[in-house]
């Protein structure tokens, strides 16, 4: 057992620190302001090659491991969480879903333009009737020849306003076993979008909206009984979210412990109060158990797929800590911390974000505790 990151991995968390910072500091934390998708980034991350990056290399990607993604992400999300998410959309999201599930069509015709940051792919679970429970979606598929012809709705799609593809799920027929999901191309007739609502952060979201859509039948990513894998690789998206949270968390202590010292009260710097230690000292317990939770879903993914176990818990416990640790920073910084001129509210409302976006760990843990599961 080895806690420490090789050799290879500090040189690489060094270099993508270098990048960010050289390149995406400057704009950091405006792109939501000004409602924009920061398309620039990702021909940055792109063109150095930190876009799929645990894509096989046949397939247009980088060769890389799950631990490298992480690595990259959380320095990322660290400069400027919203060009996270262009990683995240490159890296851990429906982008894997492509590269694990897709048909040779898909690969070929789909994915080259997402590695390149020509365009991004959402992923168009939630409906107005089914969020926690995905498996209640509504949304149709059936065959129509050489097409497929899809009705339905969906909610709540983070930067659907910008995407070129949708990962849509849906049932092919009853029941939860005839669920799959379609690769749904912004430009297919019978498909529209919402207006765009936003979240807490500022972030966008949209609805989607298919009414009779027709793709050609090689859109089909899974189609019955595709629940089961389509959600085994989902939870890579969990892990993603999970490594911007601990990332969020770093970031908002590091901010912390800085004002502590330079901020005085009663003729004295702040962190000589006992009671600021105390909540400095929390906070960093936090990330660190955290980390250690995240790294081995992580590692242990590397080795095929994140357990869902092991996938829940690393979401769990980095979500709590982020919404925690950013709390308590807030609080450290007084008004300062409150004002939406300084980043810490943004970074709050990312965090309380990720703990509702991707589903609900505890509620699956619950289930394995009550049936004594281990799910290895
Ligand atoms: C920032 C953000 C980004 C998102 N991006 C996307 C996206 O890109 N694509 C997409 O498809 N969706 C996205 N979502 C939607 C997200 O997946 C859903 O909001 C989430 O799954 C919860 O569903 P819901 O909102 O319908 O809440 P509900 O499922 O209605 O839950 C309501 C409340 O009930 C609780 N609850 C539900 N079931 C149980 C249970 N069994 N036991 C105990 N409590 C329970 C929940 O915890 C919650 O507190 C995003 C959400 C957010 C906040």
């Amino acid at each position: 057992m080895d806690f420490q990151l090789s050799m290879e991995q500090r040189i690489f968390r060094d270099s993508v620190r270098k990048l960010a910072r050289d390149h995406f500091s400057q704009k950091a934390f405006t792109w939501d302001k000004e409602d924009k998708y920061p398309w620039e980034n990702a021909k940055i991350l792109a063109k150095n090659e930190l876009m799929g990056i645990r894509i096989p290399e046949e397939d247009g990607g980088q060769g890389g491991t799950l631990m490298d993604a992480v690595i990259a992400i959380m320095e990322i999300t660290k400069v400027c969480p919203h060009t996270a998410d262009v990683f995240q959309a490159g890296n851990f999201g429906a982008i894997q879903q492509i590269a694990f599930l897709g048909n040779d069509f898909l690969k070929k015709e789909v994915l080259p333009k997402l590695l390149s940051g020509e365009t991004i792919i959402t992923a168009a679970m939630s409906e107005p009737n089914a969020g926690s429970a995905v498996t209640d979606l509504e949304t149709t598929a059936r065959f129509d020849g050489d097409e497929v012809v899809i009705n339905g709705s969906k909610i709540f799609n983070s930067n659907g306003n910008h995407a070129g593809y949708f990962c849509v799920w849906c049932r092919f027929g009853e029941g939860v076993a005839s669920s799959g999901a379609v690769i749904v191309p912004a430009t297919a007739p019978g498909f529209s979008r919402g207006k765009v609502e936003r979240h807490m952060s500022g972030e966008n979201h949209v609805a989607l909206y298919f009414d009779d859509c027709r793709v050609a039948k090689d859109y089909v990513l899974m189609s019955e009984q595709g629940f089961k894998k389509l959600f085994q690789v989902f939870n890579v998206e969990r892990l993603g979210n999970a490594s911007r949270s601990l990332a969020v968390a770093e970031l908002a202590y590091e901010m912390a412990l800085r004002h502590t010292r330079e901020r005085h009260q009663f003729n004295r710097p702040i962190c000589e109060f006992q009671g600021i230690q105390w909540k400095l000292a929390d906070m960093k317990l936090r990330i660190e158990q955290s980390r250690w939770v995240l790294f081995k879903a992580v590692v242990e993914a590397d080795r095929g797929l994140p357990s869902a176990l092991d996938s829940s818990l690393a979401k769990l416990s980095c979500n709590e800590t982020a919404e925690y640790v950013c709390r308590e920073a807030i609080q450290i910084h007084g008004g300062y911390g409150i004002s939406t001129e300084y980043p810490l509210a943004y970074l709050y409302a990312r965090a309380r974000g990720w703990m509702v976006a991707g589903g609900l760990p505890r509620r699956y843990l619950a289930v394995v505790s009550a049936n004594g599961r281990q799910n290895r």
